[in-house]
């Protein structure tokens, strides 16, 4: 009997919730061995170059490591939406899409799609071109999600934020994650437009992370 990409898809997904659960209780000494697990009971052609990452991620103890293991110091909502989010629709399930579309249109599709909402930045900072020119260019709200939805249809789930300053727009950029549930989002940010209001509602929404611009002004 041959499975469906969708009961392949649920199967999985089943398995790596009960995953997640088991790996609360320790992460350190269970995310060896549930990928030990998953391989012994995972079909060889099942997601197998996403496997082969994830393994090779664990084995060699990289920074990449000490990051998963830094997820297990955040809020416990927002690191179960990021599960969900990054690794079963972005790493996984996105990427199986990402391939069947490729071969299909005979094109390449991006896993992450990096996009400015803003050229606009509260700073001005000497020598920049966000704060010299090109600073009133804005993406509106419509044009925002029409990226995302097209992006999604083609398997892509992980957005990055860049700019300008992207939290010039971050009612729009908060407007974006809770109308995306399925999606993780990232902002590059100098930081200075984060108050406890906007803190509050990424804890809400729970699929946005930020981080400090590097290799600018703002970024020294
Ligand atoms: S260097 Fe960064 S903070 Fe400064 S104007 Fe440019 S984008 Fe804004």
């Amino acid at each position: 009997m041959r499975i469906t990409e969708k009961a392949k898809n649920a199967a999985l997904q089943t398995a790596i919730g009960q995953g997640l659960h088991y790996l609360e209780k320790d992460p350190e000494t269970n995310i060896p061995k549930l990928m030990h697990l998953i391989d012994k009971l995972t079909p060889d052609d099942w997601y197998r170059a996403q496997r082969d990452a994830f393994r090779n991620v664990i084995e060699s103890k990289s920074h990449w490591y000490d990051l998963i293991l830094k997820v297990y110091d955040l809020d416990a909502g927002v690191r179960q939406t990021f599960f969900q989010n990054f690794i079963m629709n972005a790493a996984l399930l996105g990427s199986a899409t990402q391939e069947e579309v490729s071969e299909r249109e005979d094109c390449n599709v991006p896993w992450a799609i990096l996009l400015d909402p803003t050229s606009a930045c509260n700073m001005h900072c000497i020598g920049c071109w966000a704060a010299e020119y090109g600073n009133r260019l804005n993406l509106t709200f419509d044009e925002l999600d029409n990226i995302v939805t097209q992006g999604k249809a083609l398997g892509t789930h992980m957005y990055i934020f860049t700019g300008g300053e992207p939290l010039v727009r971050k009612k729009d950029v908060i407007a974006l994650c809770e109308k995306h549930s399925d999606c993780e989002f990232l902002s590059f940010t100098n930081g200075t437009l984060i108050d406890e209001t906007f803190c509050q509602d990424m804890l809400r929404v729970k699929k946005l992370c930020t981080c400090h611009q590097s290799g600018g002004l703002c970024r020294s």
